[in-house]
């Protein structure tokens, strides 16, 4: 499978060719194909196959040839800690370089302050952990009401760190019709549970 294979335009191509990735790993075959068709997916997968690169790539694809309402958030990625948030919004930034879309990276241990007026700035896509997040959307500082994509990475590690009940109270603040993408290294019981709950008819893939 080759990178063109996928349905990435040109201008996420470009990135992908001068970050110098040859060929899309396992994961990132598999998941972008779906994801690009708006369905709701289970990827079971360790740090290191890639997989951030297999929702981010389809995330932006989706967000630039979609009409959508730009500025106003329209993905939402959960990362259970700062550190996976930041590699995250790198990640974004270096795929997303010849692409029009903004994010805002929202996170504990950094100024409450300047992270809303980066959202009033406006950010098509939100990378957050879940207690910063919740604390923004509790202070009316964030409308989630346009979110169409929700991302729940590492799924394991928030149930690890007792995030699930926050990521389902999150969940709660969401509109009902969105795709969403779950991400986990192993499926617990209370990771199949939250799967069950809030995804709807998910194309599982283990790498
Ligand atoms: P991840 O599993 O998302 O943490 O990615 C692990 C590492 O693999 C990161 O340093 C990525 O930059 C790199 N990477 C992701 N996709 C590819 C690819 N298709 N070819 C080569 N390296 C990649």
């Amino acid at each position: 499978v080759l990178f063109s294979d996928l349905g990435l335009s040109s201008s996420i191509m470009r990135a992908i060719d001068e970050i110098g990735y040859k060929t899309p790993t396992l994961i990132q075959a598999q998941a972008i194909p779906v994801i690009l068709q708006k369905q709701d997916l289970v990827g079971i997968a360790q740090t290191g196959t890639g997989k951030t690169a297999s929702f981010t790539l389809p995330i932006l694809e989706i967000l630039t040839s979609s009409k959508g309402r730009a500025r106003m958030p329209r993905a939402l990625i959960l990362e259970p800690t700062r550190e996976l948030a930041i590699q995250v919004a790198e990640n974004l930034k270096q795929y997303g370089q010849y692409l029009k879309l903004t994010h805002a990276l929202l996170v504990g241990g950094e100024s409450i302050v300047e992270q809303k007026s980066n959202l009033n700035r406006g950010a098509d896509i939100i990378i957050a952990t879940p207690g910063r997040l919740m604390d923004l959307f509790e202070k009316g500082a964030i409308l989630l009401n346009q979110i169409k994509i929700l991302v729940i990475d590492e799924a394991d590690r928030m149930l690890d760190m007792g995030f699930i009940p926050d990521v389902e109270k999150i969940i709660s603040y969401l509109p009902k019709s969105r795709q969403t993408l779950l991400l986990s290294a192993t499926m617990a019981p209370e990771i199949k549970k939250l799967t069950d709950s809030f995804l709807s008819n998910p194309t599982e893939i283990t790498v």
